[in-house]
């Protein structure tokens, strides 16, 4: 294939290390584009729309949860945007579960601000604490298998432990720190893989694992969706497009309010998450999620061009030395050596697919789906 020449768009900061970038005369792309398409309802909508309908939002999990101990569900992370669900929740008077879900990688400051949030807010939290042994045996299937999407891993047992506890509780609201303001922007598709496929998880296991049964693992595939969002009506909500959210705004409050502790940059409450996105994701897949995340914050207004354009200039770490005692943190963890790390960045990616998938099953349904929908 011809090498493609180097383009990045004008107006966010895409470039076409997302291989289906396209752009127009004016040297827009197509992710910018869509988003304002998509999402520029959500974002520049009126306050008063959109007060009303986070009133009647409100209103309607609070009735769904009458006569229960808890009336949502908020997955916490620690991150800025989950740790600003729950404290908008409990400001507007709902009473949440927090769930979080412990793959082993959490970062001391991310454990530190979910206690402090809990103590100050007052609320319960349930921590799901995954088996390490089993969890990292996983992990090293995923790295034999040289796929991109290794944090499929932990999107799936999360999703899968939230809607256990919803289950468990009687609950049908599920609160997510997701939200068009800072991540509206879609991703590229070869940047990551369907959440839901529970059989590619086992798939890679049976053909690369130890040879023994997941035990512990929670997992949820495209059938288990189905039930919990369709028979069992829980629905996921991104929270925070029911406000004017602005990132920088909200950090602030949580740090004077909470003792909240900021990190350098976004998704880094885990250290695998950081070191993924940080090193993994550039180095052996061409892929600086960054672009993403700093666009979508571009064309929503809350950071120039030219400030993501310099910040895209820094390494994807807080500094050279962080990212040296991660390179560390992580041999230690796995049990790899610099040689074993080397010799996985240089093999090349193979596709999700190999290893059988439910993305055409998925992609099936929601299609049909969407057309009963829209008819
Ligand atoms: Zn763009």
């Amino acid at each position: 294939m011809p090498q493609r020449p180097y383009q990045v768009c004008t107006r966010c900061v895409m470039d076409t290390s997302a291989l289906e970038i396209t752009f127009d005369e004016k040297g827009t792309c197509n992710f910018c584009s869509e988003f304002f398409e998509k999402s520029s309802h959500v974002l520049f909508m009126d306050e008063d729309e959109r007060s009303r309908r986070r009133e009647a939002y409100i209103a309607s999990v609070k009735a769904g949860g009458r006569g229960k101990k808890y009336d949502c569900i908020i997955g916490l992370s620690g991150g800025v945007d989950s740790s600003w669900a729950l404290y908008l929740a409990v400001k507007l008077g709902l009473r949440p579960l927090a769930v979080h879900m412990d793959n082993g990688w959490d970062t001391e400051l991310a454990q530190n601000n979910i206690n402090n949030l809990m103590q100050k807010l007052g609320v319960d939290l349930h921590t799901h604490v995954i088996d390490w042994d089993e969890y990292r045996g996983l992990m090293q299937a995923f790295f034999k298998a040289d796929v991109i999407d290794i944090e499929l891993l932990y999107d799936n047992a999360m999703l899968a432990v939230n809607y256990r506890q919803a289950r468990k509780w009687g609950v049908r609201y599920i609160l997510a720190g997701t939200n068009t303001a800072t991540e509206g922007m879609a991703m590229p598709r070869e940047w990551n893989w369907l959440k839901f496929d529970a059989r590619n998880i086992r798939g890679l296991w049976k053909r690369l694992g130890n040879g023994s049964r997941i035990k512990t693992f929670p997992s949820i595939g495209v059938v288990g969706f189905i039930y919990c969002e369709f028979l069992q009506r829980i629905k996921w909500e991104n929270f925070l497009d029911y406000f004017d959210y602005n990132k920088a705004e909200s950090l602030h409050i949580l740090v004077e309010e909470m003792g909240y502790k900021p990190y350098p940059y976004k998704h880094y409450e885990s250290v695998f998450t950081r070191f993924y996105q940080g090193y993994i994701l550039p180095r052996k897949f061409g892929v600086d999620k960054r672009r993403l995340h700093l666009g979508t914050l571009v064309v929503s207004g809350q950071m120039t061009r030219k400030e993501a354009l310099a910040l895209l200039e820094q390494i994807p770490y807080s500094s050279g030395k962080d990212l040296e005692a991660d390179i560390h943190y992580f041999l230690k963890k796995m049990g790899w050596t610099r040689g074993d790390l080397e010799a996985y960045l240089a093999r090349p990616e193979k596709p999700h697919a190999m290893y059988g998938s439910e993305k055409v099953l998925y992609d099936f349904l929601s299609s049909s789906y969407n057309r009963i929908k829209y008819k």
